[in-house]
């Protein structure tokens, strides 16, 4: 988080700070189960231990995991009913692998969802999620997989953790087309990432309209990480988040709030965040998208690309 913050001081953007609470049991069960928040609360007053396999906790967890809920809300809350339509939190624990009723990979409540949730009952009537960590965001899928209010799209390397995230995952019952998956295989680099961003997930988020974009920021795809075995640079973040923006802008009134997520090298993340928050309140930076255009993508990412394309022509009329 301190390198979050430290990449969010020096990027020279200007900061209205605003403050975070715990999230309330209303808000989180609108996402995760009673049973599940129950045991949740049950186990974190144990003091430390683990979840699952690699979801640990300690004394300080409860607050940070209500605290990290909290302040996804209220950074939703600002972007809703201030003048500052951009937010960005730095949060941990991360979220977007916390299911319905279930701890995953780091997370226990799901901060993004829960705060999609709080957006949709103040009563707006469609939101995006854009989830770029390099994992999938299967807790985001699994609790809006039947919604069609809620568009989640994430581009993840496959195949790596949890191993959802298939193209063919496309939502279920009413919100069948509302997940949009993009798993794209390793050594994808900023010129994939283009790709996929102009080919699918800008023509997508173009054609649903949402009135509130969420992004789930991890930054564990970026070229240090040592998790993953994506090449993404810091500064292709500022492009990614730039053109979200444009989204936001041409949609949604300009609201865009930026979570973070997963990301394991303190650098990749100073660097990647401050160029995401500079993105986010810099449309034209967008435009750095173009030094991909043209380059030729190596086979195995051309043909990821052009097989989700196809799956998702299925439901969207703009990528025809
Ligand atoms: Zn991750």
């Amino acid at each position: 988080m301190a390198a979050a913050e430290r990449g969010l001081l020096e990027s020279g953007v200007r900061q209205c700070a605003v403050s975070g609470r715990l999230a309330s049991a209303e808000e989180i069960l609108r996402v995760h189960s009673n049973e599940y928040l129950s045991r949740l609360e049950l186990a974190l007053a144990r003091g430390q231990g683990f979840l699952d396999g690699d979801t640990f906790f300690s004394g300080g967890s409860h607050k940070a995991v209500w605290g990290a809920a909290g302040a996804v809300i209220a950074a939703v809350d600002a972007s809703l009913d201030t003048e500052i339509h951009q937010g960005v939190v730095i949060v941990r624990p991360p979220g977007h692998h916390a299911t319905i009723d279930r701890a995953m990979g780091f997370c226990m409540l799901n901060n993004v969802a829960i705060a999609a949730a709080h957006a949709r009952s103040r009563g707006l009537k469609r939101l995006a999620i854009v989830d770029w960590d390099v994992h999938h965001g299967n807790g985001t899928q699994d609790i809006f997989i039947s919604d069609p209010s809620v568009l989640f799209v994430s581009l993840h390397q496959w195949p790596i953790y949890p191993g959802t995230g298939r193209a063919d995952d496309v939502g279920e019952r009413d919100g069948l087309g509302r997940t949009v998956n993009l798993p794209l295989p390793a050594n994808g680099n900023g010129a994939v990432y283009a790709a996929a961003f102009e080919r699918i997930v800008l023509p997508i988020l173009d054609e649903f309209e949402p009135e509130l974009l969420l992004i789930s920021a991890g930054f564990d795809a970026h070229e240090r990480d040592p998790l993953s075995g994506m090449r993404l640079k810091s500064t292709d973040y500022a492009w990614m988040a730039s053109s979200l923006r444009r989204v936001a802008d041409k949609h949604a009134e300009s609201r865009i709030v930026l979570a973070l997520e997963g990301g394991y090298d303190l650098r990749a993340i100073e660097q990647s965040f401050a160029n995401s928050a500079r993105g986010l309140v810099t449309p034209a930076e967008a435009e750095l998208i173009s030094e991909f255009r043209g380059v030729k993508l190596d086979y195995e990412a051309e043909q990821a690309l052009r097989s989700i394309e196809k799956i998702q022509r299925t439901h969207w009329s703009s990528l025809r």
